[in-house]
């Protein structure tokens, strides 16, 4: 793997005001150096733990993404540091991500994740639950915390128009959530899909950010 390489292609495949994040779970420090010395800056972690030892020898200037599964036990590991995370999905989870920004003195984004896929999953609002998860209007409550977007996984599979209809009903979603609870605030702007495989999909259908993990790093070894 050419990671340098292989970051330069995709930035320069992307379109104006599309941002990369580079998905470095289960990889080695290593490898993020020199993605680091390609210019990245901006790095997705699936696990706290893994992400804590990163962020403590990496360089400040990174900007950290958490897109995993978050349990609300381990925000306050990475509470102090995080940027966005990408997985909120429900109100207990993002009390906990206000609680603990508060107790940093910082504001942390918050992408409210969308079940949209064929799989079965545990994680991400369903629809209809992020709609009233929004209509509740509890976390307008939430001082520390700015809710900037959307984030969605497409089913895993070579049906590209199953893939494209995912990510079209993601960005109605996004569309329609922006409209209505959102409309003046320019900061509500991310919609967060589209992995190695299927990004260059999402990005015809209207992401704004694409996290690939595979095609920079190379397999992960778990
Ligand atoms: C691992 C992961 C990715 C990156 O996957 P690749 O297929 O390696 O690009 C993107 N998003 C989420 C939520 C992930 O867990």
């Amino acid at each position: 793997m050419n990671i340098q390489r292989n970051i330069t292609q995709i930035k320069a495949s992307l379109p104006e005001g599309v941002t990369l994040v580079a998905v470095s779970k289960f990889h080695p420090m290593e490898a993020l150096t020199e993605a680091y010395e390609a210019g990245q800056r901006i790095f997705g972690e699936s696990r706290a733990q893994e992400l804590k030892a990163k962020q403590a020898v990496l360089p400040k200037d990174i900007e950290w993404h958490f897109i995993g599964p978050l349990q609300s036990n381990k925000v306050k590991d990475i509470a102090a540091y995080i940027h966005t995370i990408h997985s909120i999905d429900s109100l207990k989870l993002v009390q906990e991500v206000n609680k603990q920004a508060l107790r940093h003195n910082r504001t942390i984004r918050v992408l409210l994740e969308i079940h949209v896929a064929t799989e079965d999953s545990k994680h991400g609002f369903s629809p209809e639950e992020v709609l009233a998860f929004l209509a509740n209007e509890e976390w307008k409550t939430f001082s520390n915390i700015r809710i900037t977007g959307l984030m969605g996984m497409a089913t895993f599979t070579d049906d590209e128009e199953l893939v494209r209809s995912e990510f079209r009903q993601l960005k109605e979603l996004f569309d329609s959530i922006r409209a209505t609870w959102f409309p003046d605030d320019p900061e509500f702007s991310v919609l967060s899909m589209g992995m190695s495989d299927d990004y260059p999909v999402a990005l015809e259908e209207g992401s704004t950010m694409i996290r690939v993990g595979s095609k920079i790093f190379g397999e992960r070894e778990y």
